[in-house]
């Protein structure tokens, strides 16, 4: 007894009785399934990496390996489903755990984007020492300044900068951090200025 790779139900024949599909027909369809929804996915990945550009995290370092974690486990997985639906075997469970991770990204984007934008939280301001400078080129560029930090029980802070702020501040200068709330509760950094 195996599943029909199409709408998944039981099947002793090789054609479907539920959706009429043969098992290659079935095979194709699932293929192509797969293909769309994984566009999907990588489009939400783009978004979320967009919105947390937009309104940058403080915690935005721990929150991109997550992603970059959830990312390669989904797509992972994508691949596993293929290769086991290409030798007609058993798919379903793994497929609705698939379906299920591909809207993660954008319901991600949402919350960082409402977040940020619904966020009415006057700015506090917290004082701190630049103590380095960290940036990536690329089509992903970061900009970190690494700074001491005001919350308890941590030294330092990596926080996300734009361009503008991170070649004008030097290390061993004060700023004042521009720090909001954040609606859901993530606090994010408007931005930095030199004391
Ligand atoms: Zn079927």
């Amino acid at each position: 007894m195996t599943r029909c790779l199409n709408c998944g139900a039981e099947r002793d024949v090789d054609q479907c009785e539920a959706c009429g599909l043969t098992s290659t027909a079935a095979e194709m369809t699932l293929r192509q399934k797969l293909l769309n929804r994984t566009a999907i996915f990588l489009v939400g990945a783009i978004a979320f990496v967009a919105a947390s550009e937009r309104y940058p995290a403080l915690e935005l370092d721990g929150i991109l390996i997550f992603i970059g974690i959830l990312f390669f486990l989904t797509l992972g997985l994508a691949m596993w489903v293929e290769r086991r639906a290409l030798r007609h075997a058993e798919v379903e469970a793994m497929k609705r755990i698939y379906y299920g991770l591909i809207p993660l990204p954008w319901l991600l984007a949402i919350l960082l984007l409402a977040n940020g934008s619904l966020d009415r939280f006057p700015t506090h301001i917290e004082q701190a020492r630049v103590i380095g400078k960290f940036s990536m080129p690329g089509p992903m560029a970061n900009r970190r300044l690494i700074v001491t930090s005001w919350r308890e029980g941590r030294r330092f802070e990596r926080i996300p900068v734009d361009r503008g702020d991170f070649d004008r501040v030097s290390r061993g200068d004060v700023v004042d951090v521009q720090m909001h709330e954040g609606l859901v509760g993530i606090p994010w950094v408007a931005g930095v200025s030199l004391k």
